[in-house]
């Protein structure tokens, strides 16, 4: 937990000058460097800090700022809160052990028993089972509603709630809600609107510019980008990081690992491009499968045919993110079935695999994998349908992934 702030006091060669933007604080904000003066931030593998004395080690326990102990902070794991909070535009960051890990610290954080939270039913699926199931064990109530209506969210309301949590724009359907809309309607009724913003990363979208009090990472996806480690985080005030969620991690411990945070450290140096060359991959991509007669329908924020292109276009800086979906024709649900197993499985490409944001690109079936434990009715109400394809566009040629698609597309049985 740090803020630039802090830092840029204490440590003179950390002192970049105001106004830098986003592609250069991406690249360039971390702790200073060590004695040695190593260009490339260094990985601190360290559990424990030397002390100077009993009473420089006495204060340092007592307010939790220097360095004592890894559960408490790391300065390897300090650069990554500093570099995310710069690019989302928030006074401060806490990074977490994976994106999950996040979500929990912000519930243990926040909610106590008898605590309200609205949550889109869209959001990603973990997400759901850790508030409809965990969190109620400690008594704390949630209720699903519409990504996009948010006359749900009003119903919803009542004096007891606490949270407003979104995610946009939604895997696998690619729904996008308005978080400035959110957030004046969260804080009318004195909650907080906390929105994951791993699918857009801080190079297409700021939530917290938009309003959002707390934004949620999931730095396994694009923010690493290159699916090599788990990792999470979130971002907002430097007071909720320091007086909320510090306390909370350092008495639970979802620390994220040294290695791990260089990791990503150093993906971040290269995220505003890879979210750019993906964005239009998948444009291109998107607007090739629109064409296919075999496709029903595609989801993509970035066709003007999306239901919310235009939001999406301002919120996202005029780029659709790199996930996509699309629907196949099929006379039954049995039939959709086969079709989509056979589009995945004629691809010597791509990956099966289910996860996304890296930069090889991704091909998954939900109704069978991330939505396989929902009833028949519950994927249909989600609009996942057993001819549903989800790709995650990587760095590939765009023309190489759609020879990719065209192997299964143009074989399938009528
Ligand atoms: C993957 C993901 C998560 C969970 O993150 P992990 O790092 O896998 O724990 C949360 N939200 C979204 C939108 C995700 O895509």
């Amino acid at each position: 937990m740090t803020t630039w702030d802090d830092e840029s006091r204490r440590i003179a060669r950390a002192a970049l000058p105001e106004g830098l933007r986003r592609e250069t604080l991406a690249v360039r904000t971390a702790l200073a460097p060590s004695q040695h003066g190593e260009n490339s931030e260094a990985l601190f593998l360290t559990s424990a800090y030397v002390q100077p004395d009993a009473a420089t080690m006495a204060r340092r326990f007592a307010d939790s700022e220097d360095f004592t102990y890894s559960r408490t902070s790391n300065p390897t794991v300090r650069s990554l809160e500093a570099r995310l909070a710069a690019m989302e535009g928030t006074q401060a960051a806490i990074a977490t052990s994976s994106g999950m890990s996040a979500i929990l610290l912000l519930g243990m954080g926040l909610l106590k028993s008898g605590d309200h939270v609205i949550c889109s039913r869209s959001v990603f699926g973990s997400t759901i089972t850790l508030f409809a199931k965990e969190f109620a064990k400690f008594g704390v109530r949630t209720t699903f509603v519409s990504q996009t209506d948010l006359s749900e969210w009003r119903a919803a309301l009542d004096t007891t709630t606490r949270l407003m949590f979104a995610e946009t724009p939604t895997n696998p359907l690619t729904d996008v809600c308005d978080i400035r809309a959110l957030a004046d309607f969260a804080h009318e009724a004195g909650a907080l609107l906390v929105v994951d913003n791993s699918l857009c990363s801080p190079a297409l979208q700021r939530p917290a510019e938009h309003g959002a009090d707390i934004v949620v990472h999931s730095g396994t996806k694009y923010l690493d980008g290159q699916g090599r480690v788990m990792a999470g985080a979130l971002a907002g005030s430097s007071r909720l990081m320091k007086e909320v969620f510090g306390p909370v991690m350092r008495a639970a411990g979802m620390v994220l690992s040294p290695f791990n945070a260089w990791v990503v450290l150093k993906g971040m140096e290269t995220l505003d491009l890879r979210m750019r060359a993906q964005s239009a991959n998948a444009l291109q991509v998107a607007q090739w499968l629109e064409q296919q007669p075999e496709v029903a329908r595609v989801y993509f924020p970035a066709l003007a045919s999306h239901p919310q292109h235009a939001l999406a276009m301002r919120q996202q800086s005029g780029l659709g993110g790199a996930l996509l979906s699309f629907d196949l024709r099929a006379a039954s649900p049995e039939v959709a079935r086969t079709k989509a197993f056979h589009v995945i499985d004629r691809t010597r490409v791509l990956s099966i695999a289910t996860n996304l944001g890296d930069t090889k690109s991704i091909i998954t079936h939900p109704a069978t994998t991330s939505h396989g434990r929902l009833t028949e009715d519950q994927r249909r109400a989600a609009g996942i349908g057993q001819g549903l394809v989800r790709l995650a566009v990587g760095l590939e040629h765009p023309l190489d992934v759609i020879d990719d698609l065209e192997r299964g597309l143009s074989t399938l049985a009528p």
